[in-house]
């Protein structure tokens, strides 16, 4: 693992966490594949998660939301697809459940420090176990941590420009093909929820 990079993602995260380091993962399995390092919007990157992994994606690979080659698809899977623009050459990445002897302990302890039943030594041991667990995690062979697929993968539509049109309830600016009609007026989602509270929002 490169020091330095994984120093990046830290600093970009803002701690270091188990979530973070499959994240990495991901990134080194991505890099194995295409053998190149992060260039702007080289790659398109679709997540299936929004948790701590995606850090590592955003400030390793350079996918980041407001460039749009940052898709999220909120189905709760720790599934990555990345899709290299040259070449439309494209894998998903998917997280496996490797044996891992700390898991169950660091369950147990911090169920206790959540209930606040912890002694002190059981909370500095949560600490020594988790950070066990985080360095067995980053320097275990890729393959029991990953599946790597290649796969047949378009690249979304880039972020379109669109005129923008006023909510004539809040005033506030909306973009046309976001904006909703409500008896005849425009007005912007947010607005239009609040008038259909209870009967759904489709
Ligand atoms: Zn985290
Ligand atoms: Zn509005």
């Amino acid at each position: 693992m490169n020091e330095t990079l994984w120093e990046k993602a830290v600093d970009f995260h803002g701690h270091t966490c188990m979530g973070l380091v499959f994240g990495y993962r991901v990134v080194e399995a991505a890099w194995r594949v295409f053998g190149e390092r992060d260039v702007d919007e080289q790659y398109v990157a679709i997540v299936e998660n929004d948790n701590c992994s995606i850090d590592a994606i955003q400030v390793l690979l350079s996918c980041t939301l407001g460039k749009g080659n940052l898709i999220y698809k909120d189905y709760g899977k720790p599934a990555y697809t990345f899709i290299r623009r040259k070449d439309n050459k494209a894998i998903r990445v998917t997280l496996l459940d490797p044996p891992d002897e700390n898991r169950d302990i660091i369950r147990a302890l911090r169920e206790k420090v959540d209930a606040g039943q912890a002694s002190e030594t059981e909370k500095e041991l949560l600490k020594t176990k988790s950070e066990e667990q985080i360095a067995a995690y980053r320097s275990r062979p890729l393959e029991e941590i990953c599946k790597v697929q290649e796969v047949d993968a378009e690249i979304p539509e880039r972020a379109r420009l669109f005129s923008s049109v006023i909510c004539t309830s809040c005033g506030e600016k909306v973009m046309e093909p976001r904006a909703r009609l409500q008896n005849g007026q425009i007005v912007c989602i947010p607005c239009s929820l609040a008038y259909t509270r209870g009967w759904g929002t489709a």
